[in-house]
């Protein structure tokens, strides 16, 4: 082997324990006194079995010289019995009081951490942007940091004390048994080390399998998600998917279980074989041990004391092995967390709290935009002016980039190329939150909150959460007052299906309790609906959009609808086809321009006659 094969399997041995120190750091942070306390106690169970062990020998001395001696030297060594019994029985005490106290600390531990570490994710979901949820592998490695944020970290750093705790021992021990010889020390040593060295190679594979495969875990617990969840089973009984998908996690199975059952086995060989080793070399030693006594070299105490020792020893190798083999897969977890932990996000940018000149409304300047990784434009070369009191329609086939354009206004993403102004001032420029306290958003895929009616539609604006009357009068306008009057609590009725007594709304309810949402932001400057009204009736979208405008009357209005009964109240209409805007103007000059509005407008027209 070459110097640095040997580098890098010293480095892959070392791979498991890479992680202990992320954990320790965390368990550190989240309570220094509880990561004392388990210190302390681990050492104290590490080296009290060996000493236990050797009091054990002395009793043994001093009852075989109690038998065989008389008089004071007899009495003597009774006094010593009677000694060796209490030492031995406060080191029971202390030490089933030390492994009382580490169960206890990993108890509270365990509850700490997996907050700490959970609030830790929540945090960090909190300052990323929206493209980091649509990145599949990013948005995995957020998904598995939750799912056992409360057991492994802990389960790693106990791992790491026990094997703390298991090498000491085994210290411990090599210490007592040198004065027996160094050589049955040095046996016993390097017939414990290949066992060692393989669990700890065979734990590092595991884990670089499993990272390898983690699309095809995605995949499978997509598939678990489609078959097992409200939203997917309609379409899975209907159009009668089962079998396909349940054949396709199937499959991945197998592939994933070929390559897990070959490690298994080799593991299991290599674990028995050089287990055999270790083996034969305690008994080499026990037969040693026993000559030894025979020959009067060591007294039968001494003889007990040692046999003693290498059971303890024995236990300390097999414990740790246990230790290192089970440590993959906290390694993976904490790999996992570390990473999604670690990704860098761009500090949003701009300090502004308002623009130099609030008459100049929003502007977009030759602004394109692409999606990661696409190469076809999603926004291109859009120039566009919006004024304060000024409402907007957007129309355009699904996929011409109406969506995008609104994501690009809230800052949701940031134009490739091209500037967008609101207030004369730079987006970029804007500080975040009070770039989004001035606009109000309701998206087509708007959320549906588990929560009561009152907070769905109060959440508009947060400030207001309490505020009864603005809520109703907001459902008001958004027409969900009618219905919400007749639910069981009215506005403190209990939505979806997750809580108890929960209510299901219809889809168009929902909306008008979306759109209600939008009117409760009151205080915003732009609002902003983008096709929130697609299962509300035509008629009354366009009553809505009535109240919207007005209004927003010295605000800004922004409407993605494919109805034009809606879309002909804006003052500003723009056609998007192609990620470029094809006609713009107002509903009577689109229609004398007699362009592709016209003809749109005239197709749905007929339809309605
Ligand atoms: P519209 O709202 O007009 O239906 P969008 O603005 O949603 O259209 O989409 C414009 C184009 O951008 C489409 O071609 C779509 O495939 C693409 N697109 C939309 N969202 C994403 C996304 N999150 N990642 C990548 N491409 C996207």
């Amino acid at each position: 082997m070459s110097e640095q094969d040997n580098q890098t399997s010293v480095r892959r041995f070392l791979s498991v324990f890479q992680y202990s120190r992320v954990a320790i750091e965390i368990v550190w942070s989240t309570s220094a006194a509880l990561t004392i306390v388990m210190a302390i106690t681990t050492l104290i169970a590490g080296v009290l079995p060996a000493a236990i062990a050797s009091i054990g020998g002395l009793f043994v001395d001093a009852v075989a010289t109690a038998i065989n001696s008389q008089g004071q030297e007899a009495e003597l060594a009774r006094s010593d019995v009677l000694r060796y019994v209490l030492i031995e029985a406060g080191l029971v005490v202390l030490m089933t009081g030390a492994q009382k106290a580490n169960g206890v600390c990993q108890s509270i531990l365990r509850v700490l951490l997996g907050n700490k570490i959970n609030v830790m994710i929540l945090e960090k979901a909190l300052t990323l942007e929206l493209a980091h949820f649509e990145d599949a592998e990013y948005y995995d490695k957020l998904v598995r940091a939750r799912r056992e944020a409360s057991s492994r970290p802990l389960s790693l750093v106990i791992k790491t004390f026990d094997l703390i705790r298991d090498l000491i021992a085994l210290l411990t021990i090599g210490l007592f048994l040198l004065q027996f010889s160094v050589y049955a020390v040095l046996l016993l040593a390097l017939a414990g080390i290949p066992a060692f060295v393989a669990e700890a190679k065979f734990s590092g594979e595991a884990f670089r399998i499993h990272r390898r495969r983690s699309a095809e875990r995605r995949m499978q617990i997509y598939l678990e998600m489609v078959l097992t969840r409200e939203d997917g089973v309609k379409e899975v009984k209907l159009l009668q998917l089962g079998k396909l998908f349940l054949d396709r996690y199937v499959n991945i199975f197998r592939d994933i279980y070929k390559e897990d059952r070959n490690l298994v086995l080799r593991r299991g060989f290599w674990g028995y074989v050089l287990g055999l080793l270790a083996s034969a070399a305690f008994y080499f030693a026990y037969g040693w041990v026993g000559l030894a006594a025979i020959a009067g070299a060591i007294t039968i105490g001494q003889m007990t004391m040692y046999i003693a020792q290498f059971r303890l020893g024995q236990n300390a190798v097999t414990n740790s092995l246990t230790s290192v083999n089970g440590m993959y897969e906290d390694n993976l977890y904490l790999s996992n967390l570390t990473e999604y932990l670690a990704h860098k996000v761009p500090e949003q940018s701009g300090d502004q709290v308002a623009g130099p000149d609030p008459a100049d409304g929003i502007r977009f300047e030759g602004v394109s935009f692409y999606y990661p990784g696409s190469k076809t434009p999603a926004l291109d070369n859009v120039s566009l002016h919006i004024r304060p009191g000024e409402s907007l329609a957007i129309v355009g086939e699904n996929g011409s980039g109406k969506t995008t354009l609104i994501k690009l206004l809230t800052r949701l993403y940031q134009p490739t190329s091209g500037t967008i102004y609101l207030e004369g001032l730079d987006l970029a420029d804007w500080d975040i939150n009070a770039l989004r306290q001035k606009i109000g958003v309701i998206f087509q895929d708007f959320a549906r909150y588990q929560m009561l009616v009152g907070e769905n539609i109060g959440i508009g604006d947060v400030e207001d959460l309490e505020e009864q009357n603005l809520i109703e009068e907001a459902a008001r306008k958004g027409m969900a007052d009618e219905f919400v009057k007749d639910l069981p609590a009215a506005y403190q009725t209990q939505l979806g299906t997750w809580f108890k007594d929960g209510k299901e709304l219809s889809g168009g309810q929902w909306q008008k309790i979306a759109l209600s949402r939008a009117f409760m932001r009151s205080k915003a400057d732009i609002l902003i609906l983008d096709e929130p009204t697609a299962a509300i009736d035509a008629r009354a979208e366009a009553e809505i959009f009535a109240h919207f405008r007005d209004l927003t009357a010295n605000k800004i209005s922004i409407i993605i609808s494919h109805r034009f009964s809606t879309v002909r109240m804006a003052d500003h209409i723009i056609v998007l086809e192609k990620a470029a805007i094809m006609e713009e103007g107002s509903h009577q000059e689109l229609l004398a321009a007699d362009g592709q509005y016209a003809t749109l407008f005239n197709l749905q027209a007929k339809g309605y006659q």
